[in-house]
């Protein structure tokens, strides 16, 4: 189920094409018609993945490459590590948003799978 939301696919039929844009995502998946955000406020579980992403990005860009450059030669300059932070700052959240809404999605379904209830149909 998580490897469909790596995948930027619903999690629970595995369709994809479940964006219109880069930043808008259907209401509903098109092939199974499982409604995405299950409850008010529910992507900020995808909010939450996407800063994490950034977070990681910054400390893979910036604070470890200075770590490493500055034990070397502690008078180097930081500009580099400062542009590097910004592209991990910045950038990945970008990037990475499609994938925070169906990683999201996948991890909900994970904790709270479908209730028999839950409509999934299209109504
Ligand atoms: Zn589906």
């Amino acid at each position: 189920m998580l490897g469909r939301g790596l995948l930027k696919r619903c999690a629970v039929c595995g369709s994809g094409k479940l964006f219109t844009r880069w930043f808008r995502m259907k209401e509903r998946c098109p092939r199974c018609g499982y409604r995405f955000e299950r409850e008010e406020g529910f992507f900020l579980g995808a909010y939450v993945i996407n800063l994490a992403v950034a977070q990681g990005m910054v400390i893979l860009l910036a604070v470890v490459p200075l770590i490493v450059r500055l034990a070397d030669d502690p008078d180097a300059s930081i500009l580099p590590f400062v542009v590097g932070g910004l592209v991990g700052a910045v950038v990945a959240p970008i990037v990475f948003y499609p994938w925070s809404k169906t990683v999201w999605t996948a991890f909900d379904l994970i904790l709270r799978p479908l209730a028999a209830r839950e409509p999934t149909d299209r109504t």
